[in-house]
């Protein structure tokens, strides 16, 4: 082993990783993180269309978010040899930053002064009883006048609670919360839809009360409204986020290595004492006082050992179910999308076809309003459709949820078909790591502070912290840092995102 024991080594650089180590090293801990892949951000990295290589891509889909790709159009190698992704850049799949600066990153950075530049969405319109409405404040279309008093007092109601007060409500489903205070369905499918928005799952029986409610309270607290949804992309993709990241921790004296595999969290009893590392020079002992883990929750034991333990901990973690989703990117030779926002789909595929409940859908041109994703003369659209992780890895239910979309497409904007360049349809079963449902949110999400193990954490989008899953991840950095350190770092945010 090296002689001096980092004070904290970090596994992974999703952003909880990432936001963690630099926090610490901003209160003067020695930080060393260590990152697997080439680049920064896990299933929140970007790449540009130019550096893409086919097993390159394929890899790093797969080992970040347990991607797949579904199709594509033209075929794969057709998309990579010519080279057709030029002056594209693509996230890992649709991605948007909750409340966008706003957001608990979008704070961090600032208060670190490497402040980024998001762009928000700003007109969101939702396909509902065969028309676009939109959201926007005063007039929410898709709630009839006569409807409008009802669905104010249940809104209000609603959003004043604070994170604090939603706990109680954590393991009621949305479906069951919301039918006690409406009978009006179409308050309740607003309700619904928001859930769905919030946690990427589509039945309302399996969408966690308390957290749909404390992860959309902040939109209002910070400036937005359903109109715009209140999130946003980030200026040359959402990797910007993590080399910032990275750049903080640099900056304080830490250190962040690239391909650098953990192989093994060393834990003797009942201490943590270090990593064993795998690198493209060899194996490694790297001895630390702390060791964070970023990696998803549920993956830990390939790198720690079940025994250390409590076992019925180590089942239950085990057990969790993650939120999946069809995903994807389509490039069109005209700007066909006109908005600066996205397009929801209330029931893209109806209940009854074989999903669990109705699939509901988001696409949007998303260069149109973060014009650094496509060359000047071409539109990017992305979008997602929640799946189960048993769905989202059946070839021929996700091929179905790509046959509706492009159906509706073609029906609704009639130029599109003959717009499209490529496309590439992807998969994945992980995309939120913990799904945001009644039995698993809350208190029934893993601790942060390891139980039986000195000096072990864990940080990422499965744990307990709260919120749509970038965001989520970031708080889980913050609660670890203010942990490790002493400090309540969680001061740093509005009252309504700590
Ligand atoms: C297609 C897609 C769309 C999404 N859309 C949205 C969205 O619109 N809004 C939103 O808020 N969230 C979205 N998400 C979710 C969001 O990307 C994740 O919640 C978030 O990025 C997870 O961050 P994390 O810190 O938990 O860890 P991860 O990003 O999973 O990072 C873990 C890191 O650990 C590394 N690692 C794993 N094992 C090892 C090891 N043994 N040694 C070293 N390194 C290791 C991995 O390579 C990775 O970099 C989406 C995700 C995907 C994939």
């Amino acid at each position: 082993m090296s002689s001096k024991p980092w004070d904290v080594v970090i596994v992974g650089s999703g952003f909880g990783g990432l936001t963690c180590g630099a926090l610490l090293t901003n209160e003067g801990k020695r930080v060393l993180l260590l990152e697997r892949e080439d680049r920064l951000g896990g299933r929140a990295t970007s790449i540009k269309g130019e550096e893409l290589s086919l097993p390159y891509f394929e890899n790093l889909l797969k080992s970040t978010g347990n991607e797949w790709i579904v199709r594509t159009e033209p075929d794969i190698s057709e998309i990579v040899d010519k080279q057709l992704l030029k002056g594209f850049t693509l996230d890992l799949g649709f991605h948007e930053y909750v409340y966008h600066e706003n957001g608990r990153v979008g704070i961090l950075l600032k208060n670190f002064g490497e402040a980024i530049k998001f762009y928000p969405l700003q007109e969101n319109y939702y396909w509902f009883d065969n028309k676009w409405c939109g959201m926007a404040p005063p007039k929410i279309e898709f709630i009839p006048d006569e409807l409008m008093s009802e669905f104010g007092k249940v809104a209000k109601g609603n959003m004043k609670m604070f994170p604090k007060d939603t706990a109680q409500f954590d393991h009621v489903s949305i479906k069951e919360f919301i039918e006690e205070r409406t009978d009006k369905k179409r308050i309740q499918d607003f309700w619904y839809l928001l859930a769905t928005l919030v946690t990427t799952i589509n039945h309302p029986k399996d969408i966690s009360a308390g957290e749909t409610i404390r992860s959309s309270n902040p939109v209002g607290y910070t400036g937005g409204h359903a109109g715009s949804g209140n999130g946003g992309s980030v200026e040359g993709g959402f990797i910007t986020v993590a080399n910032k990241l990275a750049k903080i921790i640099k900056d304080s004296g830490g250190v962040v290595r690239t391909q650098t595999e953990v192989n093994k969290i060393i834990v003797e009893d009942g201490e943590v004492k270090g990593v064993e590392v795998s690198t493209p020079t060899g194996e490694e002992t790297i001895e630390a006082k702390v060791v964070v883990s970023n990696v998803p929750i549920q993956k830990s034991f390939k790198i720690l050992d079940e025994n250390v333990f409590p076992s019925d901990w180590v089942k239950h973690v085990k057990g969790l179910r993650s939120a999946g989703s069809a995903s994807g990117y389509i490039a069109l030779n005209t700007r066909v999308l006109k908005n600066r926002g996205w397009f929801g789909v209330m029931e893209l595929i109806p209940e009854g076809e074989g999903f669990r409940g109705a699939v509901r859908c988001i696409f949007e041109g998303l260069s149109n309003y973060d014009p650094t994703r496509a060359p000047e003369d071409k539109q990017l659209v992305t979008f997602y459709a929640p799946l189960t992780q048993e769905e989202a890895n059946n070839k021929k239910k996700v091929n179905k949820v790509i046959d509706a979309l492009n159906e509706f497409l073609d029906e609704r904007f009639p130029e599109y078909h003959e717009s499209v360049e490529w496309a590439i349809y992807t998969s994945l079963d992980y995309l939120d790591g913990v799904a945001r449902s009644p039995d698993q949110v809350g208190n029934k999400r893993p601790e942060i502070k390891a139980p039986g193990v000195k000096g072990l954490y864990f940080v990422g989008d499965g744990v307990r912290s709260w919120g749509v899953p970038m965001d989520a991840t970031v708080h889980s950095g913050f609660i670890a840092a203010g942990m490790i350190a002493k400090k309540d770092c969680l001061q740093m945010l509005p009252e309504y995102l700590r």
